[in-house]
């Protein structure tokens, strides 16, 4: 959520809402950690880069995880500018979100990725607030 911006003037890119791509060494974090809490799931906030490339997860502390979906404690996330959405797993071939994923999406940001198991570089989307599925390029890290 952008909590305020300049009315009138054009931004530079630094403060651009556009979302250039996601890290791969990102992506293959998420991937690990995916991996490491199978069967469970895990939720992570994602953030962007002064590049607009997502480039940061932070675990959510309080994350529970069992055989239910996980809980986020999203209230207790720190939302600012660079925040762009949210990660999580699932541990069924799925990566289709569920009507609690659609309201959580809603609320806040404009990318949420869901990775299904086998996790792997295919086995994920990233959708928009409206639960519509988005493009989002992997960006080899310098
Ligand atoms: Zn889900």
């Amino acid at each position: 959520m952008v909590m305020f911006r300049p009315k009138s003037k054009k931004l530079h890119v630094n403060n651009s809402d556009d979302i250039v791509g996601i890290s791969k060494n990102l992506l293959l974090d998420i991937i690990e950690t995916a991996k490491s809490k199978y069967p469970n799931e895990f939720g992570a906030v994602l953030r962007k880069n002064s590049r607009g490339i997502i480039s940061e997860m932070l675990i959510l502390p309080g994350t529970i995880s069992g055989h239910k979906r996980a809980e986020f404690k999203f209230y207790m996330m720190h939302v600012d500018f660079n925040t762009v959405g949210t990660v999580h797993s699932h541990p069924s071939p799925y990566p289709i979100p569920s009507s609690a994923d659609s309201e959580l999406f809603s609320r806040f940001g404009k990318c949420h990725i869901i990775i299904a198991y086998p996790y792997d570089l295919s086995s994920w989307i990233a959708y928009d607030r409206n639960s519509n599925r988005i493009s989002v390029g992997i960006i080899e890290d310098l």
